[in-house]
């Protein structure tokens, strides 16, 4: 009875931290986890990267196919990104069709790799609707955190999304960088 009522618990605390479309952290949860993770990054004096992105023209796939086709497109996308990963790293739905990364350790060159590397994988993925293959790209902004230059993570955050709306700004499908 303590095993089920154990599993239970850890099967309802995943639930909670999930979110139910892509599978990936949900806002709360994975904002609590960067928390973590800025505290231990700033205590230990490592660096720690972020990668703020947003799927590119989402809106028209979703007035072109339908919602439900937006849905699984989001989904795929979601699964790429995490593929990408590393065991520590940390994906969470940020918003719509918005995902923020939490890289433990990674440098400024180590973000622009990463996203570099989540760029491409988007822009290669492609969903079947019927006989169309439909595909999208993502823009994605970058900051990392090195010692001195941020003192909250919400400022780290801020930082990525400033590079992203200038991705966005200047053509889409890139990876930017706070400078
Ligand atoms: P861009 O980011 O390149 O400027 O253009 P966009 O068309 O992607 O614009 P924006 O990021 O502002 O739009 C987000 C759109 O994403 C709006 C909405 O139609 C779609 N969206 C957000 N959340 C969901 C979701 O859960 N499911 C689906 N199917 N669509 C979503
Ligand atoms: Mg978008
Ligand atoms: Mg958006």
């Amino acid at each position: 009875l303590a095993l089920n009522s154990a599993l239970a618990h850890e099967r309802l605390q995943r639930v909670a931290a999930l979110d139910p479309l892509t599978g990936v952290y949900n806002r709360r949860f994975g904002l609590s986890r960067l928390h973590e993770e800025f505290e231990r990054a700033v205590r230990a004096g490592m660096p720690l990267g972020v990668l703020m992105m947003d799927i590119d023209h989402f809106k028209p796939v979703n007035d072109t196919y339908g919602h439900s086709v937006g849905d699984r497109l989001l989904k795929s996308v979601a699964v790429a990104v995490r593929s990408v990963l590393r065991e520590g790293d940390i994906l969470l739905r940020y918003g719509g069709e918005e995902f923020l990364a939490v890289l433990p350790a990674a440098s400024s060159e180590d973000v622009a790799i990463i996203g570099e590397r989540i760029r491409r994988s988007v822009e290669d993925l492609s969903i079947s609707h019927g006989q169309q293959s439909i595909r999208v790209t993502m823009s994605l902004g970058g900051a990392a955190l090195m010692g001195e230059n941020v003192d909250k993570e919400d400022s780290l955050v801020n930082l990525a999304d400033q590079a992203l709306y200038r991705a966005k700004q200047t053509g889409r499908n890139k990876v930017e960088l706070a400078n």
